[in-house]
């Protein structure tokens, strides 16, 4: 059973509008908190009627950095929390609980994402690029258009060749084009790439872990988290 902590306030620094619905937010990194590349923590704002509206976030921040940061998907047709953090602004307060999470870095392999759950792969790869170990790592990133895609510029310095977007609602030259599916995942599969790293909303989960069953990936291979 998790251990119950009391949040801790911490004032925003800045919020940035990243894409059209997806926000760049660094706050004042808490006293002692400890965490690993992939983790999550509990995020609630500190205004009357949200206290208690805790949603999990994936640090984009290294443990060592000297702020903590996320990139948050906005949600204003839910009217829950991350609608509210449109209205954020740097001085406003949020709370931050427990880090947990089930994505850490195993060794070379495929990182699969969609949309916001790139978030723990920003980490990981920060922290392969600090210890110059990206090596031969892959990433696929799913996204609807181009627009929505989140630190391309960022990603493309880094991995090269090794960064391949797939775009489900835009026809693009140089973009893959559809959903992840296994000829995809297979085409930049390699020998000495052992694990598949899977992070995105359910539905594309539920798909890829069965195209990654018919290319006969085992399920200890699979390092994975539903957004
Ligand atoms: C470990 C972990 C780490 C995460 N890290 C990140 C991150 O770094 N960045 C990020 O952007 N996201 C991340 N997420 C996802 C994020 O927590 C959710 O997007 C967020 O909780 C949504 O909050 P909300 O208040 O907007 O929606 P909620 O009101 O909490 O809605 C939650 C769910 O309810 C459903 N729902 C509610 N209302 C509607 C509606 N009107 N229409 C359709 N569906 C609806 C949806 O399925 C939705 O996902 C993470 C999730 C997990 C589990």
């Amino acid at each position: 059973m998790p251990h119950y902590i009391e949040p801790t306030k911490v004032s925003v620094k800045s919020v940035e509008q990243l894409t059209q619905d997806v926000l760049g937010i660094v706050a004042v990194k808490p006293d002692g908190i400890r965490y690993l590349p992939g983790q999550a923590v509990d995020v609630s704002i500190n205004k009357e009627g949200w206290t208690e509206e805790a949603r999990p976030f994936t640090f984009v921040s290294l443990e060592e950095d000297d702020t903590i940061e996320f990139n948050i998907k906005t949600y204003p047709e839910h009217h829950g929390m991350t609608e509210q953090l449109i209205t954020l602004r740097a001085g406003d307060e949020l709370l931050i609980g427990e880090v947990f999470g089930d994505i850490q870095y195993k060794g070379e392999g495929v990182f699969i994402a969609g949309g916001a759950g790139i978030t723990p792969f920003i980490a990981i790869f920060k922290s392969l690029k600090k210890e110059d170990s990206v090596g031969n790592n892959k990433l696929i990133f799913a996204n609807k258009t181009k627009a929505d895609i989140i630190r391309k510029d960022e990603f493309e310095r880094l991995l090269g060749d090794n960064f391949v977007n797939i775009l489900s609602a835009e026809l693009a030259e140089g973009y893959e084009h559809g959903y992840v599916n296994q000829d995809l995942i297979a085409k930049y599969a390699e020998p000495g790439l052992q694990y598949y790293y899977l992070c995105g909303p359910d539905p594309m989960m539920d798909t890829v872990m069965s195209e990654l069953k018919n290319l006969g990936v085992k399920p200890e291979q699979i390092i994975r988290e539903g957004f």
